[in-house]
Order: structure tokens, then sequence, then C-alpha cells
């Protein structure tokens, strides 16, 4: 869910000039002063003085303390109040009092809206990647990308608005139409990987349906959201219309059973995501659920070695390996394994890991001690359970004292994989990817689809008639040929099985933020058989 911007800017350097007025976003204006390379000093500059916002404007919450934690270094950058059940229930009041007009904006009024965001965050990509880079751990030139992706989503959304609308049926005389309409107050719930990005992809189509808000980042990475409400309001947006409440999954929950939220829109774990489904049937919320995957990656004998390579990578390694889409299982040809394995364990060990903020980082940070944890336990399984460590395997620290207390792991190649391997099975969510052997097409094929997840899936052959077959017979909602997690914003984005309900991006999209509704249309006196 990466690679969608292709437009990107890493020559370019941002800063800006002139006051900054503290704590607002508001009014900054871009200059051409060069990046601070390897410095967080830009991106504590901007943090904002609450993780909440309600009504246009930062809104201090009662609930309990959240720290904002800089992942490289481990330090704490700020802490402010989460939002309590009385800050949620205000937050809902505010977005359903601006719904009542805010739906009746016309949708080329909406588009331009989201159009004029697109550009005010394009502008910004600079301020925007040092926050998120400080929040997530993740190497600059990633948040960059990340930025990009928001900014495809909010302007292709924005430009096609006006040209989503209903149909006309001619019944010869009378008639009927179909118009779409929006759901009501949405509830946004966004996971640590991908904070801005994910919370661009579900803004653009609730807003283009004339839908309000209120949304709840991780309470890991709730930076870059905060600024997007500030950069949403300078946009135009009218008050009300986008809220956020910070905090944990008690949080979540509170927006999950609150009575006047029509629908979820979720994205992280399967767990979490069946939680909410549950608890969303009560009152029949609307669901969309964007949730975890196992994703295989196919390299058949005929490739060209170095795209495989290239693609193996980028199928495993970008923000830490902490991707929901990575293409983790890689199934490699038996012929070529010797090959591909040499090529591969040899340019993973090059990646530099270290400092996010420095141009040459290819791996930073991980999220949180928990997840740290999680995936050296996934490690410690894999050894126990006859896998062979060909590079990579365990934490690193990097050599300079400030990153001392950040958590850092290895991007990890894994041999000698079989399927009933735990961590062939399960999804990681680190920079581990596993390699497995096949001889035959129908064989990998049934190997790939053998897991409850069904996110994505990739082919790697330059036999485009295989390509094509391999992928109708793969159960996965978005799959890639001779690539990995290039998902554009103009096609629909989502998975099969328990990877998901729903579609993000594309026009199907609005189909998720907007409901139906038929009129038909008596032209002369009412058939009436009652006289
Ligand atoms: P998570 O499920 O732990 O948390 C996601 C969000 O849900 C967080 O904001 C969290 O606070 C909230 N939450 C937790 N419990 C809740 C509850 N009971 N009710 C309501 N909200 C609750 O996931 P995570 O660790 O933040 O993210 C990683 C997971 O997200 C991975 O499984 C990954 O594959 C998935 N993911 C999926 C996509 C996709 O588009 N399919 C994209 C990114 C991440």
């Amino acid at each position: 869910m990466i690679l969608c911007n292709l437009k990107l800017r890493l020559n370019e350097t941002y800063c800006f000039i002139g006051a900054v007025t503290p704590f607002s976003f508001d009014g900054m204006k871009l200059g051409v002063i060069k990046r601070m390379s390897s410095s967080f000093s830009r991106a504590v500059e901007l943090l904002p003085p609450s993780l909440n916002w309600v009504n246009n404007d930062f809104y201090t919450g009662s609930g309990k303390g959240l720290d904002v934690i800089n992942k490289a270094t481990g330090g704490v950058v700020m802490t402010s109040a989460s939002a309590s059940d009385a800050d949620v229930d205000t937050a809902v009041k505010s977005a359903h009092a601006a719904y009542q007009k805010f739906r009746d904006m016309p949708a080329a009024e909406r588009g331009q809206l989201l159009l004029k965001a697109a550009t005010l965050l394009e502008e910004r990509t600079s301020d925007f990647a040092h926050l998120e880079t400080l929040d997530t751990g993740k190497p600059y030139y990633e948040s960059e990308m990340d930025v990009g992706t928001g900014v495809d989503a909010l302007r292709f959304i924005g430009g096609i608005v006006q040209n989503y609308h209903g149909n006309h049926y001619d019944l010869g005389g009378n008639f009927a139409y179909t118009s779409r309409e929006p759901l009501g107050v949405i509830g946004g719930i966004g996971p640590w990987n991908y904070p801005l990005q994910t919370a661009c992809w579900k803004i653009a189509p609730a807003l283009a349906c004339g839908n309000s808000l209120v949304y709840k980042c991780s309470e890991y990475t709730p930076l870059s959201t905060v600024a997007l409400a500030a950069l949403l309001k300078e946009a135009g947006l009218p008050a009300g219309v986008f809220n956020i409440v910070a905090g944990d999954g008690s949080v979540g929950a509170a927006l999950t059973s609150h009575p006047d939220v029509s629908k979820l829109s979720f994205t992280g774990s399967v767990p979490t995501g069946k939680r909410i489904m549950s608890k969303a049937s009560d009152s029949l919320k609307k669901v969309t659920l964007e949730l975890g995957g196992k994703s295989p990656l196919i390299i058949f004998d005929d490739v060209d070695m170095k795209n495989a390579v290239s693609t193996a990578m980028l199928a495993n390694f970008f923000s830490q390996g902490a991707v929901c889409s990575n293409g983790t299982r890689v199934f490699v040809h038996r012929s070529i394994l010797q090959e591909f394995t040499a090529q591969l364990v040899e340019r993973t060990k090059k990646l530099k890991i270290g400092n996010p903020m420095e141009d040459d980082v290819k791996v930073g940070a991980t999220i949180c001690k928990m997840q740290y944890d999680k995936i050296l336990n996934y490690l410690d399984i894999a050894k126990k359970e006859g896998a062979e460590v060909l590079c990579g395997g365990g934490p690193v620290v990097p050599d300079s004292p400030e990153l001392e207390g950040g958590l850092y792991i290895a991007p990890t190649v894994l041999g000698s994989c079989t399927d009933d391997m735990t961590v062939v099975k399960e999804e990681v969510f680190g920079p581990v990817l596993s390699i497995l052997v096949f001889d035959s097409e129908e064989e990998v094929i049934r190997r790939a689809n053998d897991t409850p997840f069904g996110l994505a899936a990739a082919v790697c052959t330059q036999n485009l008639s295989r390509a094509y077959r391999v992928i109708s017979k793969l159960e996965a909602g978005s799959c890639n040929i001779n690539t990995f997690n290039a998902y554009p914003a103009v096609i629909p984005f989502g998975g099969y099985k328990n990877s998901g309900i729903g579609r993000e991006l594309g026009e199907e999209c609005l189909n998720y933020y907007s409901q139906t509704k038929s009129v038909y249309v008596e032209t002369g006196d009412p058939w009436c058989p009652f006289e």
C-alpha cells in the first residue's frame, strides 16, 4: 500500500521561511531552505498543543495521559490527554450537527475542498514527513512517499466526486432515478504503520460523499492526522465536519458503540476488526474493514533476476516490514532458488539501518516494545521450527548514542521454510521474509491460497499468459504482476477472506461511504384499483 505515488520528490528539499506560529499549521508557507537531514528538531517544532480536534480547533481531552514517543530515540516528545467517553460524545455530537449542513454542500464544492487540501498537503510534504518519521520511526523518504499517497487520494477522489451519481430509468412516460446519499457520521479508526495515508484514504471518500467524521488514530502515531485536521480547516472545511479523538483501543470502543455513528471504517488487525464488527452489529452500523495479511509472492523460473529480487524486497522491507499487504511468503521456483537467494541476501545485508531522518537509511525503528518483542519471538520460534537465518535474524544497535533508546531489528531472510511453520502462517508485521520453494504452477497456486488471509498477491514471470492465469486463481483482492505493493489511487484496494470487507480508493470506495436512494416518479394519475 505504499508505492501509489510514483512522482517521488526525493531530491527536493523543503522547509518553511518566515515566522511560524507555534502550535498552528495555519498560514505556514513553504520556502526553499534545505531539510535538516538527520534532525528531529523540525518535527519537534511542529508538535500540536493537543492530540484531539473538535469543531475545527484543538480540544483538551479529559481522559488519561498519552505519551508521544520519538520511535528512533525512545524519548517522549509530548504528552496529551486522551479523549474520555464524554469527549467522544462531544466529538460525535459536533460531527452530527455539522453533517446536517455539510450534506447539502454541492458535490462540486466538496470536490474543490479536497483538491485544495491535496495542494496544501503536497506543498507541506516536508513538514508532514518530519512528523510521520518522528511518530512511526520509518525512513524519511518513505514518509515523503506516504504524504504523496495521501495527496493522490485527496486529489483523485476530489476530482471524480462530481461524476459520481445515480441513474435515470425510462419507464414509458413515468420514470425513476437513483441518487447516492451520505450515511451520516462516520467513525474512522486507524493503525500505526501508515497513519497519514490511512486517514486520507478514509477522509477523502467520506467527505466527498457529504458525511462528517470522527477519527481515532492509533495511540502510537497521532501526530500527522492532527496536522491534517488543521490543514483541512485551512482548505475551507466547515467546523465539526472532521474531528479527532485520541487514545487507545478504549476510545475506539467508545466510538464503535456510539449510537449516532452510522458507519465504522476500520484499518487494523483481524482480531480488532472482528471485535468492531461484532459490536457494530448491536446497532447495525455499516462496516469497512481493512485488515491483516500473509500474502504470497510467486517467482517463476523465467524472471529477470534483478527485478525479481527487487520485487521481493519491495514486498518486505518498507516500513520496517510493517505493511499489511506485504508478500512475506516468497515462493521461488526450485531451479532458480540458489541464485535468487544469493542475490537477495547480498542486497538485504546492504540495507542501512539507523536514524530514519538520514537520507540513505532504509530501515528505521520498530514502533514499540510490544511489537519488537513480538517480532523477536517469531524469529525464535522460526529458528526452533527449523528455519535457517540467511541474514539478519535479531536486534541491531545503531552506532549512535542518540538512538540508544530506539528499537531496531535487522531485515531478515529465512531459508528452509515450510508451509506449516508459525512464521509462514501468521502475520509477523516486521522485516521478516520467508523463502519457500516450489516445483509446479498448480502446486504453488494451491499453497499460496492455503491461508485464511487474502489481502494481496503477486507473480513474477515474463510469460504473460501464465501471469494472467495464475493471478486469476489467487484468492486475493489486491494483486501485482512483476512488482509489489503498487496500488495507485485509481484502483480499489482491499482484501478477500479474513483480510477485510469493502474497498478503499478507486471510484468503488465511494459506494462504501454513501447509500442508494431509489425514486419512482408518476407523471400522470397513479394506478389505483380502490375506487
Ligand atoms: P490494532 O488492531 O491493534 O489497532 C488498530 C486500531 O484499532 C488502533 O487505533 C487501536 O487503538 C484501535 N483499537 C484497538 N482495540 C479496539 C477496540 N476494541 N475497539 C475499537 N478500536 C480498537 O492494529 P495495529 O497494530 O494498529 O495495526 C497493525 C494491523 O493493521 C496489522 O494487522 C495490519 O496488517 C493491519 N493493517 C491493515 C491495512 C489494510 O489496509 N488492510 C493497512 C494497515 C494495517
